[in-house]
């Protein structure tokens, strides 16, 4: 996978791609990364790359111009198959989101700044808008670094067994059971006997339980998703009738 990442500050990100699980899958060549710099298509004797928004307020937008002309030069020059906006507007980054992407070969990610960008640039060059989230954050760099992360574990290879993706919170619906390690006893409290008993059917199934109480008390919309995706979910809205 290359990943094209544009915008004013897109070098900010390399530290955190090359450590840990990123800068593996980046040494096996798995990923790989490119910055561009956004300034490098700027406009006019200033070397503009934004202007105040028409109808007023505050902050700037990047200009039309600047976005177009880069995305569309990145594209001709890196054959690329997604540009992705990131963005409090877009959809939010789901599971089914980040392992779409992670089939593709080459995405390019522009990071918006300020007020963000000019509608009719993301109409002409932007494939889809994605954001991390329902809050606000100063730049889209790091949206970009959070959906590159949950994307990257999706390509085979990157994550030690796929056994540990699969079991990941959000990857069934439910939230992950919780875990422990040493020592058995910690400022008085225990790790569950059941953990200790090495019966693997017991231990799964307490892991299990756990998931369901903690996605029924912490997030019940995902509750609810979980018991629409069960087998009985039919019966289950026929009882509730
Ligand atoms: N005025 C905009 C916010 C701009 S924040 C609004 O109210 O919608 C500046 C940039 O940060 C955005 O262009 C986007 O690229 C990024 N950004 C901020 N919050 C984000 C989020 N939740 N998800 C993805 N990108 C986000």
């Amino acid at each position: 996978m290359n990943y094209h990442i544009l915008g004013l500050f897109p070098e900010m990100l390399d530290h955190y791609f090359s450590q840990s699980l990123l800068g593996k899958a980046r040494e096996k060549e798995l990923i790989a990364f490119t910055y561009h710099q956004l300034r490098d298509w700027a406009v006019n004797k200033h070397h503009a790359v934004d202007d105040k928004p028409y109808g007023g307020g505050a902050g700037m937008v990047f200009l039309p111009e600047v976005v177009c002309r880069s995305v569309r030069d990145l594209k001709e020059k890196h054959s690329i198959e997604r540009v992705v906006l990131t963005s409090p507007s877009g959809k939010l980054l789901t599971p089914a989101k980040a392992k779409e992407l992670s089939s593709l070969k080459s995405v390019l990610f522009l990071c918006g700044r300020y007020e963000g960008v000019d509608q009719r640039a993301i109409d002409l060059v932007v494939d889809e808008e994605i954001s991390i989230g329902d809050y606000i954050i100063s730049g889209g760099e790091l949206a970009t670094a959070v959906i590159i992360d949950a994307v990257t574990r999706y390509i085979p290879g990157v994550v030690g067994k796929d056994q540990s993706v699969r079991l990941e919170s959000h990857e069934d619906v439910l939230l992950e059971h919780p875990h422990y390690t040493r020592p058995e006893v910690f400022e008085n409290m225990s790790v569950p006997d059941v953990l200790m008993s090495g019966h693997h059917q017991k231990i799964a199934d307490w892991q299990k339980e756990m998931s369901i109480a903690r996605t029924k008390e912490r997030r019940p919309d995902l509750y609810e998703k979980y018991l629409d995706q069960r087998a009985d979910a039919p019966t289950r809205r026929l009882k509730e009738k």
